[in-house]
């Protein structure tokens, strides 16, 4: 098995786009493959195909809950939790957990003394699996509204990978912080997409720069091919980063993305190349080590 990361520097790229169709071609290919939208934010993917939704898994966290009646207002749950998640006002003893902030680390209910602390399951999202003729395929991350970070539903998401399947292609969220990284840091192998203007530049630097920090593997996408200027594909070249495809800027290709349409089910050759940019892939990086 192997494991793809299609992930952008920043939203709008056409990440979706390329990790859709070549989910797509993949699966006509009788390929056993799962697609899994790691953009718990904005989560779409399953919009492009035909899907029947099978359950539900809701992700929660633990939360503290203090008992002011037990609490002496000592402040050492406040000194123990690094996120800033527990206000304390001494003057009028009140003590109060922000639910926000709080990421469950149970940090605080080690640090109380006096049994003032229990905890409790909050919500944090949900994720949904959806089956094609019987078959899971899609699996969606989907971040309650509020809460402050996908993280921990992106990575119950991940966490339903079995070996049942042959690739598994990972929808990233955009940018370069947390969510991107949880995501990417269970791929074999990402793929950067692009666009060649000054911003795809700039965000393609710092996806690049991440990636090499964390020692991965990874290729570019040029969506939008023969816009723009030369610029990313200069940076390419210096930085060695593999141009694994140029998706030309065609009124067809946004015709048929706004009302839902996979290209690689109209356009043949675009299906083949994607297809065999997968086997490329597979090829070099498959059988990896995950990470999780
Ligand atoms: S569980 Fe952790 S993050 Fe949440 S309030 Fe307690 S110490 Fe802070
Ligand atoms: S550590 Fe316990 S007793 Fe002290 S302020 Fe926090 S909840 Fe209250």
């Amino acid at each position: 098995m192997i494991r793809i990361a299609v992930a952008s520097g920043k939203g709008g790229t056409g990440k979706t786009f390329v990790a859709t169709n070549i989910f797509n071609t993949l699966v006509k290919r009788n390929i056993k493959c799962l697609l899994i939208d790691c953009d718990a934010e904005a989560p779409n993917s399953v919009a492009f195909f035909n899907a029947e939704l099978s359950g539900r898994h809701e992700v929660t966290q633990q939360v503290p809950v203090i008992d002011t009646d037990k609490c002496t207002y000592c402040g050492r749950c406040r000194e123990y939790c690094v996120y800033n998640a527990i206000f304390i006002l001494l003057s009028v003893r009140m003590i109060k957990v922000i639910e926000d902030l709080c990421h469950g680390c149970g940090a605080c209910t080690v640090a109380c003394r006096d049994g003032a602390i229990t905890e409790k399951a909050s919500s944090l999202g949900s994720v949904f699996p959806f089956t094609r003729n019987g078959d899971l395929q899609i699996i969606e991350a989907r971040m309650d509204a509020g809460v402050m970070s996908p993280v921990k539903v992106i990575k119950s998401a991940i966490g339903q990978i079995s070996n049942h399947y042959d690739i598994v292609i990972l929808d990233a969220p955009p940018g370069t912080s947390c969510p991107f990284i949880q995501t990417v840091a269970a791929a074999d192998y990402t793929i950067l997409v692009t666009e060649p203007t000054p911003f795809g530049l700039s965000d393609l630097r710092q996806s690049a720069g991440t990636l090499r920090i964390m020692n991965k593997q990874f290729g570019a996408i040029i969506n939008r091919a023969g816009t723009g200027n030369r610029e990313v594909y200069q940076y390419l070249e210096n930085e060695k980063i593999p141009l694994l495809l140029e998706i030309p800027f065609k009124k067809e290709i946004a015709e048929a993305y706004s009302v839902g349409r996979l290209v690689s089910d109209s356009d043949p050759f675009f299906a083949e190349q994607l297809a065999g940019l997968a086997e490329n892939i597979i090829e070099k990086y498959g059988n990896s080590n995950h990470q999780r």
